[in-house]
């Protein structure tokens, strides 16, 4: 059984790599200028352990709930676990036990909270600011929609926020493609944006070079766009058996 499943996660795995590598190659971009992080939420830890054996090493979660025993069964592999979830700051101590980089910061207050426990377990962790892009209409800084994230106008003050906490590092940008406004059905555009965002932001923090865009769908228009990260769970692990 786990021999047919490793079978299928190696296959899947590298159609998406093909993938990848031929975006890569129509963008005129090296290869490793794009890392893959496997989304397994909904799937277990079992999972994990075969796409490890695979080559794996960056992984990512959503839900606290889920992430956190998942994280704990697969201690022994050389994994880096990244949190793509909106986080409640009453998760944030245990996600700050696992996470390497938090990837959905979109308010002071979670930047506050997270540093807090990092500096309390003694870890430094990488983060991420969640831009959302429904919501760039000039609203100053306001989160929307239920998927999270801080309107462009926010990400300055959310980054010197961040850059002056202890025990966070500033790494760069995340998103995921809106479903509404002006964005919405656009992903390179969408993408496109964020690149723009994040140069802004790299004139300020020249070491937040990260943007994570593009999932299974988008990941073309991301790597287009110049992501250096893309986050994929169902090419590689099949259709999720519930949302997540
Ligand atoms: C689930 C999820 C992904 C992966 O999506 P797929 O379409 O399954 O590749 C990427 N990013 C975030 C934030 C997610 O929640």
């Amino acid at each position: 059984m786990s021999d047919v499943r490793k079978m299928q996660l190696a296959d899947n795995l590298a159609r998406v790599e093909d993938r990848i590598s031929t975006a890569c190659a129509k963008a005129g971009r090296a290869r490793d200028e794009v890392t893959l992080i496997v989304v397994t939420k909904t799937y277990p830890a079992s999972d994990v352990r075969l796409l490890a054996e695979l080559g794996v090493r960056q992984v990512a979660e959503n839900r606290d709930q889920e992430a956190a025993p998942k994280a704990a069964e697969c201690a022994d592999l050389s994994l880096t676990w990244h949190f793509v979830g909106q986080l409640q700051t009453n998760k944030v101590r245990s996600v700050a036990r696992y996470a390497g980089i938090v990837q959905s910061i979109d308010r002071p207050r979670l930047a506050t909270a997270l540093s807090k426990e990092a500096v309390r377990s003694g870890r430094e962790l990488g983060c991420l600011i969640q831009v959302a892009l429904d919501a760039d209409s000039g609203e100053t800084g306001r989160t929307t929609g239920d998927r999270g994230g801080v309107a462009p106008e926010g990400v300055a003050e959310l980054a010197d926020t961040i850059a002056g906490s202890q025990g966070l590092r500033l790494d760069g940008l995340m998103t995921v493609a809106p479903l509404a406004g002006p964005y919405a059905g656009r992903q390179r555009a969408a993408f496109e944006r964020l690149m723009e965002i994040s140069s802004d932001l790299r004139a300020n923090h020249p070491a937040a070079t990260m943007v994570s865009a593009g999932m299974s769908a988008d990941l073309e228009d991301a790597v287009a766009a110049g992501a250096t990260h893309v986050r994929i769970g169902t090419a590689v692990l099949g259709v999720r058996p519930r949302l997540g």
